[in-house]
């Protein structure tokens, strides 16, 4: 009888280094992509500074598909817990 386990922890482990590779490729991304970065909250126009360790941690860069780079100040997104909640549905 052939282990229907095992081959289903083979996929897993396929899917997880995946992930990984486009985890890898989307930091690249964001290491070109902030190059262009906006210096400024696209939503309320809030000065960000680049030089700031915690405005990176807090701020929310997006890139689109095509390129273009969307900065989000932290008052201008929804807390972390609402995320989670949009992520699963409640
Ligand atoms: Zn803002």
């Amino acid at each position: 009888m052939v282990s229907s386990r095992k081959l289903r922890r083979k996929k897993e482990r396929k899917e997880r280094k995946q992930l990984k590779k486009e985890m890898k490729n989307s930091i690249q991304d964001l290491a070109s992509a902030s190059e262009s970065l906006p210096s400024n909250c696209q939503t309320c126009g809030m000065y960000f500074d680049k030089s700031n360790q915690k405005a990176w941690s807090d701020w929310i860069v997006e890139v689109s598909e095509a390129g273009s780079v969307n900065l989000k100040c932290i008052s201008c997104t929804p807390s972390y817990e609402s995320r989670i909640e949009d992520l699963t549905g409640l």
